[in-house]
């Protein structure tokens, strides 16, 4: 099958925004079914543009994913001239209408006409009604070809072509279609390298699956995509090469991950931040529910800071400085005890970029995790050469992440 893209918008086309409409239906389609997109084209708001290009993928293609234009405002006229190249009239969806309707007044907002325009569709259209949105999706035929046509906003736009798009693209494929499963297991703390490295071995041995490597910081993901029951067994024997250094898989997020540990758990946990300023808090409780397992966040910036909220000791910060691995220990145990929780985790050093010393230049962080039972661990991590932001991230990261093979203990 030949599948092509066409995104409309002036934004698009004056710098404002980038085509990541068009580059998530290209990822999915390669995930899902090994299928690659041969021609996309981006054009701007102008009628006569939009029914050129309708025309001409209609001569070329199968099946085109068009993005955008099907809000209510006078600039949004992709139906009309879907309906113009397929020869054919708009005319008002009842079910469209009522999904409009029903938005707007779950929201409370009044429906203007302008809103009620999103209802009209091409005579002859499949009408799929968006979950995300007001405007809705439709497919039709112009020529042999078949059109998708989804809003542009990206949230409806990823449904739309989840739930429309990609299955009809595989109905229409057909035989020529062979499904794929895509695997994906995340790491942090150690580089790509490493873990290309690791799983090396495992690449000879399945020759129909692509092992990829993606950078997230400070994530590595792998990506494992080929035949479902190649890339389960890929998977199963890339999580035994890697080990403890995976510390999830799939849509699994670290912070998500520390929090399902403390609440199988039934443990909590209090932090003391000094250089990453509330970043593990912020991301800790981005997971729904934290409240169940995250009982509080001091920002002990200053030392006076970190000796009234967590307890550290003065003697302490003169002879060893706020970044050292005695202050953070010091930090995660007066935090552990101020909030009366089981856990204890602190992360105090340099981000740069003026500071640090010749032990410990900038990019030096040091962390630690107090638990029950006395257990403590600590780690000391040196960032040299790089930004202070990143720094920060990898920092708020290595704490999340020595919580996470703490509470596996
Ligand atoms: P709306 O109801 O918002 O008007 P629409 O279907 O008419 O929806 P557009 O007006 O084309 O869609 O785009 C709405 C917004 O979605 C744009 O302002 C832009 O921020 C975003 N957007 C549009 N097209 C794309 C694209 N191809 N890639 C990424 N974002 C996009
Ligand atoms: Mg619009």
């Amino acid at each position: 099958v030949r599948i092509e893209t066409l995104a409309t918008g002036d934004e698009l086309l004056t710098g404002l925004i980038a085509d990541t409409n068009s580059t998530y239906f290209q990822q999915r389609l390669l995930e899902r079914f090994g299928l690659t997109v041969r021609y996309g084209a981006v054009v701007p708001d102008l009628r006569e543009d939009i029914i050129d290009a309708l025309n001409a993928a209609a001569a070329r293609a199968d099946a085109v994913l068009v993005s955008g234009g099907l809000g209510p405002t006078a600039d949004d006229f992709t139906a009309e001239c879907a309906a113009k190249a397929a020869g054919v009239e708009l005319v008002e969806h009842a079910g469209a209408l009522e999904h409009i309707r029903a938005r707007f007044k779950k929201r409370g907002i009044e429906v203007t006409s302008n809103n009620l325009r999103q209802a009209q569709v091409p005579r002859g259209a499949e009408v799929v009604l968006n979950a995300e949105g007001s405007a809705p999706g439709f497919v039709m035929r112009i020529g042999r070809c078949t059109f998708f046509f989804v809003p542009g906003v990206p949230r409806e736009h990823r449904w739309l072509v989840d739930e429309m798009v990609l299955p009809r693209i595989e109905t229409l494929g057909g035989a020529s279609i062979t499904p794929r499963a895509l695997a994906v297991i995340k790491t942090t703390g150690i580089v790509e390298s490493k873990l290309e490295v690791l799983v090396a071995p495992l690449v000879p041995k399945f020759p129909r699956v692509t092992f990829g490597y993606r950078t997230h910081p400070p994530e590595n993901h792998l990506k494992l995509l080929g035949p479902p029951a190649d890339v389960e067994a890929a998977r199963v024997e890339s999580l035994a090469l890697i080990g403890e250094l995976a510390f999830g898989a799939g849509d699994e997020t670290l912070p998500g991950v520390v929090g399902a540990q403390l609440s199988r758990r039934q443990e909590r946990l209090a932090l003391a931040e000094s250089c990453t300023g509330g970043l593990v808090a912020a991301e800790l409780t981005s997971v729904p529910g934290a409240s169940g397992w995250l009982e509080s966040s001091a920002v002990t910036y200053t030392e006076s800071a970190k000796q009234r909220w967590a307890g550290v000791e003065a003697k302490a910060l003169a002879e060893h400085g706020a970044v050292s691995e005695v202050v953070a220990k010091q930090m995660a145990h007066g935090v552990r005890a101020a909030a009366k929780v089981e856990w204890g985790a602190s992360v105090t050093g340099y981000a740069g970029p003026t500071g640090g010393t010749e032990k410990d230049p900038v990019g030096t962080v040091y962390l630690a995790v107090a638990g029950p039972n006395g257990f403590e661990r600590t780690a000391r991590h040196s960032w040299t050469g790089m930004e202070r932001e990143r720094i920060r991230r990898a920092a708020a990261w290595a704490l999340m992440d020595l919580l996470r093979r703490s509470l596996k203990a």
